[in-house]
């Protein structure tokens, strides 16, 4: 590219509102322009960081077989209102109507639609697993658009989807993309943090984030001292729940029949994700007016194999009540637990009706209660997993400490379970001849996000530092002096070069002040230029390195030695 043609409008001009370094520079180097509130132009240069990163996941993702599709990004409404999400998602789900009154919404992200191309398409166990994504624009109504690329209102999402017939195989899968996902931060040259999104001190992994770490990011995580341990302190706080859902009596009566009632079916009434139901102690308690209740106390897990024993004590520590409060609804410390963890794998039919007993865990063959008779509850109380994380805590993993720390959520992986594939009804058929909801995961990585990443925690006062693989140029030619022949000559040539050499490089040949391009270069950022100058004439020029601001005095013969 030859500067004298390219459009990078760069400028003085701070845009209103904008406090991020990455907000500034991006705006200010010319890579992008508002459009309105959240919305933004990718000029030239943002365009080719976009397309560098795409290209480091596409190679990610191959490497794991994941394979590139994509989707509609008008989705009809049906489809949100089959999963239930239509009211759920919110204002951030921008709806609309075309000419023949159908209703539809602009992708915020693309579950249904997902799980619509597949269902019906993958139909044996003998086919799965399979991994499909897409990189595409998504749009959500965000509340406080801000922070330039960082939370936009219009964004790029490389968003996946895996399918599996078994909880072991999506665990597989959720490990491999998890280090999928961490090569390719690794390789955009990202200081990064792999953390727990949910409940810190329980280990859980069944959702994870990957935060860029950089002091202007939204989230707070708590990170060891020794090992990688990481948890979102707002995911955790967030998930302190403890009250007692007032069950709608529309959604109440669903559970009348004595049906064997799913996993999906019990998150669902308990508001709950279904993946962190699975770990689950009930109680039934009959009160002496015969009125009964009975109570969940919900603990995030990975999958039912890890389903552990709950004592008293612990509950007590789960729940945030008082024993006194347990007491007086008949649960008396001691009294529940410690199952063993033989009993506790066998949920034996969750025979709430005769028993006065405690029941814990789940079906492990098929991840379902099976004949909870839901129909005798009157109320209905469960306790969502609360894990407080504190600054010098120790680390659940290791004796390190945890201290606190910025983040910028540039990634989260979920193991969704049948969440999306129960209600929408995408079954296969398994081994045994009997049909299955898909057992899935969901995998997200904020492309346009990236770019403010990388810029958060590459850049000085002058502007960006771009990283090898991020950057739109590698190697900024500086004619200094346009009228010099030798000069122009050396950097004709050295364009030639690097062009046939596959190097991406900008020819800087406008004739504007040696002083004014320097500043462009030092503010767009790119990782070297060549500064072709007066000390021609001893048969030398400079190499800038943008990262340490250095220059280094080289023999014009041994330039491209020196950048290859
Ligand atoms: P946040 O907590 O920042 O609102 P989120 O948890 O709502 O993000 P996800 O639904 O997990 O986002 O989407 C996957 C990824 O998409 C996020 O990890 C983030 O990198 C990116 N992303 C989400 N919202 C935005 C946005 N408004 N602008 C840019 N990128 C976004
Ligand atoms: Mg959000
Ligand atoms: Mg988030
Ligand atoms: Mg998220």
């Amino acid at each position: 590219m030859r500067r004298s043609k390219a459009f990078i409008p760069t400028s003085k001009e701070v845009p209103n509102e904008a406090t991020l370094p990455s907000h500034i520079f991006l705006s200010r180097a010319g890579f992008i322009s508002q459009v309105a509130a959240g919305l933004y132009n990718y000029m030239p240069l943002a365009k080719k960081v976009i397309k560098k990163i795409e290209n480091v996941i596409n190679e990610e993702m191959e490497a794991i077989s994941a394979q590139e599709v994509e989707l509609s990004f008008v989705t009809p409404a049906d489809l949100w209102a089959e999963s239930g999400r239509i009211e759920k998602f919110g204002k951030e789900l921008l709806r609309f109507k075309d000419r023949k009154e159908n209703l539809f919404v602009l992708g915020p992200t693309h579950e249904e639609m997902m799980v619509d191309l597949v269902r019906n398409r993958v139909t044996s166990y003998k086919n799965l697993p399979i991994n499909l994504y897409q990189i595409k624009t998504k749009f959500r109504d965000e509340a406080r658009p801000r922070f330039g690329l960082m939370r936009g209102r219009e964004f790029i999402m490389k968003d996946g989807y895996s399918f599996h017939s078994t909880f072991q195989d999506l665990d597989r899968e959720f490990y491999a993309v998890e280090a999928a996902y961490k090569k390719i931060l690794s390789r955009l040259g990202l200081d990064f943090r792999v953390v727990e999104a949910d409940s810190g001190a329980i280990g859980g992994s069944g959702s994870k984030e990957l935060m860029v770490l950089a002091d202007s990011g939204e989230d707070t995580i708590a990170v060891c001292s020794k090992c990688e341990y990481g948890a979102n302190v707002e995911a955790a706080k967030r998930s302190k729940r403890g009250h007692i859902p007032e069950a709608p009596e529309a959604e109440f009566n669903k559970f009348q029949t004595p049906d064997t009632k799913t996993i999906d079916d019990l998150a669902q009434f308990f508001k709950v994700d279904p993946y962190y139901t699975i770990k689950c102690v009930a109680k039934r308690v009959i009160y002496e007016d015969s009125s009964e209740i009975v109570l969940f106390f919900v603990r995030g897990c990975d999958n039912l194999q890890e389903v552990k024993a709950v004592n008293a004590t612990e509950a007590l520590d789960i729940v945030d009540v008082t024993e006194e409060e347990l007491a007086e609804i008949g649960l008396i410390p001691g009294f529940i637990g410690p199952l063993d963890q033989d009993k506790a794998k066998h949920v034996i039919d969750a025979d709430l009706k005769n028993a006065a007993n405690m029941i814990c865990g789940a079906n492990e063959t098929d991840y379902h209660f099976v004949g909870v008779d839901l129909s005798v509850i009157s109320e209905v109380a469960y306790f969502a997993d609360i894990a407080e994380v504190n600054e010098g805590d120790t680390c659940p993993y290791c004796d390190g400490e945890l201290s606190f720390t910025k983040g910028i959520e540039v990634g989260h992986i979920f193991k969704l379970g049948t969440t999306y594939s129960a209600p929408l009804k995408a079954e296969f058929l398994d081994e045994n001849g009997k049909s299955q909801p898909f057992i899935m995961g969901t995998y997200g990585m904020g492309v346009s996000r990236l770019v403010a990443a990388v810029v958060e925690q590459h850049h000085d006062e002058n502007g960006c530092i771009w990283t090898k693989e991020t950057a739109p140029y590698m190697v900024n030619i500086m004619v200094s002096n346009i009228k010099d022949e030798a000069q122009v000559a050396l950097g004709e040539e050295l364009y030639t070069k690097l062009q046939d050499a596959k190097v991406e490089v900008i020819l800087d040949d406008r004739k504007d002040r040696f002083g004014f391009k320097m500043k462009d270069a030092e503010l767009i950022g790119f990782p070297y230029t060549v500064i072709i100058g007066k000390e021609l004439v001893n048969g030398n020029v400079q190499i800038y390195d943008r990262a340490t601001t250095e220059k280094t005095e080289v023999k014009a013969d041994e330039i491209y030695e020196k950048i290859m």
